[in-house]
């Protein structure tokens, strides 16, 4: 498994578990667990939730696949941006560290920006770890101007990592936000790398880069989030056969000839383009 290192020097694989919408409506329970073990199995260790999801039914269901396998995963969750006051983010990460089953969340992310000043919520995040009640904090839905006011008020290495869209329909970021993480050495993560399974798998760009490949085209977008350093990428998956399909992506590396492919149908940007987010 291709692996990420973050600031502190910790490595996590640079593919791992997306987990919005288990857990909920009619979704198969059993199978959305069972997806996420056989992906564990596979390398995928690192599991993506957020107190947000299912209102907290997915931290649950995670809780529920890792028990009795804590070791050797890397578990993010994030907080509200509603709950990120001082006191609200260290009792939202309590109920969230309960909902888990665990005693440590290994990366904490405030999940976007609202009104609470960025000062509280990093004040709360390093009180945490203080506690050792999580290892690391970073942000989520952070653009370069989040950055760089977060740069005023904390030193950028604390901040391990920013969880953001990316796929080749939404590459934006690749004009600043990338380039500027890439200098900061922040990680990268990319949610909803297969375009949460629509149309971006039906693309004919990638319809015919997988067949080059004998691939699937959820395969190649990830290999396409995945080409570049210090970008981790956290598709979900709710059965074990799309679980395993993504596991193997990790094999796969594009050529020029399908980045080529991949550029003129989603061309990249060339100017600074607002943050898309989900
Ligand atoms: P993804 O791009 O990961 O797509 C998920 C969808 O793709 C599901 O419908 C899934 O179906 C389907 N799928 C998975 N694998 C395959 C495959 N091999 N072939 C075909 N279809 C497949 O979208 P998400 O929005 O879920 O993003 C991933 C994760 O990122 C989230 O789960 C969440 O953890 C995080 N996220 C974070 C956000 C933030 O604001 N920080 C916002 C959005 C997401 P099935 O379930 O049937 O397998």
């Amino acid at each position: 498994m291709k692996r990420v290192t973050l600031p502190d020097g910790t490595e996590v694989p640079a593919l791992g578990q997306g987990t919005w919408m288990m857990a909920e409506g009619s979704g198969d329970r059993a199978a959305e667990i069972a997806a996420l073990q056989a992906g564990i199995d596979r390398g995928m260790t690192l599991i993506d939730t957020a107190e947000m999801y299912g209102d907290g039914a997915s931290e649950e269901l995670v809780g529920v696949a890792i028990a009795g396998r804590r070791d050797g995963l890397f578990i993010v969750t994030k907080v509200l941006p509603s709950n990120a006051s001082r006191i609200g983010t260290v009792k939202a990460c309590e109920r969230s560290l309960k909902r888990l089953g665990i005693d440590r969340i290994d990366l904490y992310l405030l999940h976007w920006r609202g009104g609470v000043p960025l000062e509280e919520t990093v004040e709360a995040f390093e009180q945490l770890i203080e506690a050792g009640k999580i290892a690391r904090w970073g942000v989520s839905n952070f653009d370069v101007d989040d950055l760089e006011e977060l740069a005023e008020i904390t030193d950028l290495h604390g901040c391990a990592a920013n969880q953001v869209l990316y796929n080749p329909e939404h590459r934006g970021i690749e004009y600043d936000l990338l380039p500027f993480q890439h200098t900061a050495r922040m990680p990268l993560m990319a949610y909803s790398p297969i375009g949460q399974g629509g149309r971006l798998l039906r693309s004919p760009a990638l319809l015919a880069v997988a067949k080059r490949h004998d691939a699937t085209p959820a395969q190649v977008a990830i290999a396409w989030a995945l080409r570049q350093q210090g970008v981790i990428a956290i598709p979900k998956a709710g059965t074990t056969a799309h679980a395993l399909q993504n596991a193997e992506a990790v094999k796969l590396t594009l050529t020029g000839e399908d980045i080529a492919e991949i550029d003129k149908a989603f061309p990249p940007p060339k100017r600074k383009q607002p943050l898309a987010m989900i």
